[in-house]
């Protein structure tokens, strides 16, 4: 008995000295164990033919956005204050019809970084349903929703796992969350939420955008604004665990950072760069294939690149939620004088 016993704690002993060692930063966050079978549940729903693309101001957009704000609230998400039923902001469209932001937050841990917060935003809204283009010289009828599972399905999956892995493990500054509607139709959720803020600009330090019209090379992302922001350390601190190194906008000529609904912060002053799955031109068979096409669909995407980016994502907006000091743009950046506005000039 006492040797079975002495040969358990011996085992027990050289076990836990051979494993390997679990207590780094990138191991003992839940983004490191995030389920991948989760994600693609997700994806599968909200890029669905019973989602109709997700058109801003349609039913099926309501849907998404219902689904969004139930991921944030069974995660333990807290609604925002001022915000409809805490998780919604209606906003008006064009048309006379109205979509709706959905929006959370996690408290920081921080008794003094928790009054700063990381803002991390998708637009969850596509273009939905368009009539076929012609005979496709099959029996089979063209394919007319467009399901959006890249754009920006990808995005939105990734702020919903942000919410899941920040709600059981806080960083220091508060996170946001942010799912806006109608990109589609020209950055209007976005534009809406930032001129009727629920959380105070200057309190917001930086933005992390995901956006995203399809990949090409699954070893990096693209992080359209990286060399704008001081973080691009923590960016790559927070990508390489994950096997994925982030490039810069490969091609500034097509006017991407301007483009996608981080411009809207990033013209109030705050840092603002986006996340994309990897691309080295736009004209890559992975973009210019899928992009606004309805071959953007979930059943043909890489589930492992797509947890992987995901997980770089989140664990990118964690290191810039833990840093000691909050990012700021680059001396000279065209946005630097609305941050001088916003957060006051003498400090950074
Ligand atoms: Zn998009």
């Amino acid at each position: 008995m006492k040797l079975i016993q002495l040969t358990a704690i011996l085992f027990l002993f050289v076990f836990t000295a051979c494993t390997p060692d679990s207590s780094t930063m990138e191991d003992s966050t839940p983004e490191a164990r995030l389920s991948g079978t989760e994600l693609e549940k997700d994806l599968r729903f909200l890029a669905s033919d019973e989602l109709r693309g997700r058109r801003a101001g349609m039913p099926s957009a309501e849907v998404a956005a219902r689904y969004i704000a139930e991921q944030f609230r069974s995660a333990g998400v807290t609604g925002v204050p001022g915000a409809e039923d805490g998780y919604f902001q209606t906003v008006p469209l064009n048309n006379g019809k109205t979509s709706r932001n959905v929006i959370g937050m996690i408290e920081g841990t921080d008794p003094e970084l928790k009054d700063e917060y990381i803002l991390l935003t998708a637009h969850y809204d596509h273009v939905g349903v368009r009539s076929p283009r012609g005979d496709n010289g099959s029996d089979t009828p063209a394919d007319s929703i467009y399901n959006g599972a890249r754009d920006n399905g990808m995005g939105t999956i990734a702020v919903i796992a942000a919410a899941r892995a920040f709600a059981k493990k806080a960083p220091k500054r508060s996170i946001l969350l942010l799912a806006v509607t109608a990109e589609e139709m020209g950055l209007v959720g976005s534009r809406y939420y930032a001129e009727n803020p629920l959380i105070p600009h200057n309190q917001v330090v930086y933005n992390l955008n995901v956006d995203t019209g399809g990949y090409s090379d699954t070893s990096i992302v693209t992080v359209v604004g990286l060399g704008r922001t001081s973080a691009d350390s923590l960016i790559i601190q927070g990508t390489k665990p994950f096997g994925i190194e982030p490039i810069a906008d490969p091609s500034p000529g097509e006017g991407l950072f301007d483009r996608s609904d981080n411009v809207n912060f990033a013209r109030q002053g705050i840092p603002a760069p986006t996340f994309s799955p990897g691309f080295r031109a736009f004209s890559d068979p992975g973009v210019a294939n899928y992009y606004h096409q309805p071959a953007d669909e979930a059943d043909d995407m890489d589930y492992d690149y797509l947890t992987r980016f995901t997980q770089a994502y989140v664990h990118t907006a964690r290191i810039i939620a833990n840093a000691d000091e909050a990012p700021h743009w680059m001396p000279g950046d065209k946005y630097e004088e609305a941050a001088k506005q916003l957060y006051g000039g003498g400090s950074e």
